[in-house]
């Protein structure tokens, strides 16, 4: 029997899509890298029986990269980014071991059917599973086609078993448009962002960022919103005058008439029209006009218009409501929530979709009115030929569904009616009125039908009270007229919603990545997120943006961004060709490096302002390597060290205490080392400064101590006080802690757990021999005569921490005893003796729950 293998895009997606495939009657197991399940059933394919194995990959398999040494942030000049520096294609996520994973699975498998998501990203992993399994999967007879797409917009069985009996093919110039800005995105970002930090950060104490990151698109994001915070500070509030009547009829009526001028700017001028006003004591009708007019029910829904509502009426950020929305789709609620589509295919189930939310007490009543009723043809909107736009698939709760995840469905869904309903209609009635020679009018509207704003009552016209009935000629006495002195006032902050309009308007950012750079600029501490979701730059923000534009206008404004982004969909419809559309885009960018470069002065004049010299900050801590002085330790965050002799700065790890260790120096750069440390119960390890920037070996990654550093001779790597696997994680490695005595201590190099153990031992060492039954480093622990632990008269040991009896309760490894290979499968537990006074090691977080949570 023939295999078929089907890859979605995160495991609930192929579980959900492998039930209805398989009408509920699959199979699952876990796949070998623990995050993915393989679900099998048997079928039939194109005419013959087969067996189907659906599975998923994790999002994209692959990450774009430099190699090795480019990645040196010394040893490369960021201008080699731009064209010399090549790339390659990196496991985005080397734990979860997509690769072997998907070759493992895909082995022997005679056809492929890709169920990625339908938008460009999903195009583009589908040619990443390709590329891993085509060299697996059995030879194809003579031409016959065995790679398959299906296209599909909800997960739901219609639409799903649609698609699986109208499979395509994957899309190459889609995904080669993805690739391309990819590697824009990294060249361009990587070259920036580090000139700019390594130059900030080694002349500035007090720069209040990690990193002074630059993005061809994120920058451009960022300069609307120093764009209305320069509005805002140049504003000059003018002083404007209104004249304001009140009239009457009777008892019962008054009005408030609005003066046909508005407004004037001039206060002799006011006062002379507010003179003539005043003469009259009398106000005629001049005319009564009564017009019907329409509230226009709103377009079908898009990406980007979710994302506005949601920041401006759910107060949800866009990255939240994406992830929000994303849940939503994967479990059958609503379908695909990328989409610029507003405009319904003519063949699309509007009412079957409508029916759905027939008994949901929300909103049944105005359902079952439009089914009775026949639904309205909803608006033309525009057909991107993407997906539908986003609809309501299915009924729910809010139980079902959570807080968040209710009040964006319930919008949602009240949308998708309203775009079915009829428009709102309202009479408006508008009287003018003239005052001595002055015109004044007074307007009122009064609902005929309320249309859509039934199911959107925070669309629906305010009620107001009714205008009197007159007509032409008749009076009204005049009771009041004044003269009101107002200001103009200025512009608010940007808030998301604006921005994102901003966005669309010039064309920058699409809808799967404008929640991105929305998000990297709030998280760089570009702009900062005030009520109503206001966007407020930060003083980095703002001078990086006002440097820029001093410099180079067109980094900051949104115009090669948007024919960037016109290239690319040329690209993706087959109509540019991917090389010269990078060649040509990397060669503006290279140039206005160089120009920046060659310009960076004039940005400095504008961080002085704002930002303290270097120099000025920190006090001395440890000896350069290089010129063998004194560095200086800035506290500040980003904590770091700055050599003014070497003019070069180096980062720290955060968030801990750092001091001298001991004068001793790093054998392969003669830096001296530092001591980080989390307090005397935390993690502590020794770095070289050098080192934790530069990475001395390859596959070794920036910001590594010295208990992660493989140098084979250097008494504080891993190689001489690495004593075993970690008991919780899978690559870390428990390292001694030579400085934790008398508490002494051994911690993982990569998770949180810490191992205490010979409380009180005189003096510990990790010995260059291992244990015959765990593999782990023996220890040589030695303890005073009178205070021994030791069995007889002995004050030195050598053993195993993991498996020597007389060290058995000497290490608190309770916890970790469970978990050590060697004990694995039900040994017995371990009481050590530093139970119950010191809290266990905390546990890490349950890696496999973490992950699920994730890519739900
Ligand atoms: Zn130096
Ligand atoms: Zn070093
Ligand atoms: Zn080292
Ligand atoms: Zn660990
Ligand atoms: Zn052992």
């Amino acid at each position: 029997m023939k295999t078929v293998l089907m890859v979605a895009e995160k495991p609930s997606l192929a579980q959900s899509i492998a039930k209805i495939l398989s009408r509920g009657s699959c199979s699952s197991r876990k796949g070998l890298n623990g995050a993915c399940s393989v679900h099998e059933y048997t079928g039939s394919f194109m005419g013959q029986s087969v067996r189907f194995k659906m599975t998923s990959v994790c999002g994209h398999v692959m990450s774009l990269d430099f190699i090795g040494k480019y990645n040196n942030w010394d040893k490369v000049d960021p201008a080699e980014l731009f064209s010399t520096a090549p790339t390659e294609k990196k496991e985005a996520n080397p734990k979860l071991n997509m690769v072997k994973f998907l070759q493992v699975e895909g082995r022997g498998c005679d056809y492929v059917v890709l169920w990625l998501d339908c938008d460009k990203e999903g195009e583009n992993i589908c040619f990443e599973v390709l590329d891993a399994i085509q060299p697996v999967m059995n030879k194809a007879y003579c031409n016959e086609s065995t790679v398959f797409r299906a296209k599909f917009s909800s997960i739901t069985d219609t639409d799903i078993c649609n698609a699986m009996n109208h499979l395509g093919e994957p899309n190459r110039n889609e995904a080669l448009s993805v690739d391309a800005r990819q590697e824009l995105d990294l060249r361009i970002g990587c070259a920036f962002t580090r000139f700019q930090t390594k130059y900030f950060q080694g002349k500035y104490g007090n720069l209040d960022s990690a990193l002074v990151s630059f993005g061809p698109c994120q920058t451009p994001t960022l300069g609307f919103c120093v764009e209305r915070h320069d509005k805002i500070t140049s504003f000059k509030p003018e002083p404007y005058w209104v004249v304001q009547t009140k009239v009457s009829r009777g008892k019962d009526v008054s009005l408030t008439l609005d003066w046909d001028r508005v407004r004037v700017f001039d206060r002799e001028v006011a006062q002379m029209f507010l003179n003539i006003v005043k003469t009259a004591r009398e106000a005629r009708v001049e005319s009564v006009s009564k017009k019907e007019k329409a509230k226009q029910r709103p377009q079908a829904l898009n990406t980007v218009e979710m994302l506005r509502v949601a920041s401006s009426a759910l107060g949800m950020g866009p990255q939240h409501t994406m992830q929000i929305a994303e849940r939503l789709y994967t479990q059958g609620y609503i379908s695909y929530p990328r989409t610029e589509t507003t405009h319904y295919p003519e063949n699309f189930d509007l009412t079957g979709a409508l029916r759905q939310q027939a008994s949901n007490p929300f909103w049944a009543d105005s359902v079952k009115a439009l089914l009775s009723e026949g639904i309205n043809r909803p608006r033309k909107g525009n057909d991107a030929g993407d997906h539908p736009p986003i609809t309501p698939m299915r009924s729910a709760s809010e139980s079902e569904l959570g807080s968040d995840g209710w009040r964006l469905f319930d919008y949602i869904t009240r949308h998708f009616i309203a775009t079915l309903s009829y428009d709102c209609k309202y009479l408006q009635t508008t009287i003018a009125f003239s005052v001595s020679t002055e015109s004044f009018t007074c307007t009122g509207k009064t609902l005929i039908s309320a249309g859509f704003t039934e199911v959107m009552p925070w669309q629906s016209i305010p009620e107001e009270e009714s205008l009197p009935v007159c007509e032409r000629g008749d009076v009204f006495t005049v009771d009041e007229v004044k003269l009101l002195e107002k200001h103009t006032s200025p512009p608010d902050y940007l808030t998301e919603a604006e921005l994102i309009t901003l966005m669309e308007k010039h064309g920058i950012g699409t809808d799967a990545s404008i929640p991105v750079h929305i998000n990297n600029i709030c998280q760089r501490n570009y702009v900062t997120v005030e009520s109503g979701r206001r966007l407020k730059p930060t003083n980095l923000g703002i001078v990086l943006v006002h440097g820029y534009y001093k410099t180079d206008a067109e980094l900051v404004l949104p115009t090669i961004r948007s024919a960037v982004e016109k290239q690319l969909n040329l690209i993706a419809q087959g109509k540019a060709n991917f090389k010269q559309v990078l060649q040509f885009t990397l060669d503006i960018f290279k140039r206005k490096f160089h120009y920046f470069v060659d310009s960076i002065a004039s940005m400095d004049e504008l961080m002085e302002v704002s930002f303290s010299p270097i120099a000025a900050t920190g006090k001395p801590l440890s000896r350069c390597g290089k010129c063998h002085r004194f560095m200086k330790y800035i506290q500040a965050k980003p904590s770091r060290l700055h050599c003014s002799h070497c003019d070069e700065t180096y980062s720290l790890p955060q968030n801990g205490a750092i001091k001298l260790y001991k004068e001793l120096r790093c054998p392969l750069d003669e830096f001296e080392l530092v001591l980080w440390s989390t307090g005397s119960r935390g993690k502590s390890y020794p770095l070289c400064p050098y080192c934790y920037s530069n990475p001395p070996f390859r596959d070794m990654k920036k910001g590594m101590g010295c208990s992660e550093c493989t140098h084979p001779t250097c008494q504080h790597s891993l190689n001489s006080l690495g004593i075993g696997q970690c008991v919780e994680c899978e690559n870390g490695v428990l390292v001694f802690d030579p400085t934790s005595g008398p508490k002494w201590r051994m911690a993982c190099n990569k998770c949180n757990v810490v191992v205490h153990f010979f409380e009180n031992a005189h003096k510990v060492r990790v010995s260059s021999e291992s244990c015959e039954s765990c593999e782990a480093s023996l220890v040589i622990v030695d303890f005073n005569k009178a205070r021994s632990p030791l069995p007889g008269d002995e004050t030195q040991h050598t053993g195993c921490a993991f498996c020597d009896p007389v060290f058995q309760d000497l290490v608190e490894l309770k916890h970790a005893a469970m978990r050590h290979p060697m004990h694995r499968g039900g040994a017995g537990r371990r009481q050590g003796r530093g139970r119950g006074r010191r809290p266990a090691p905390k546990k890490p977080k349950d890696k496999m729950a973490a992950l699920a949570a994730y890519f739900v």
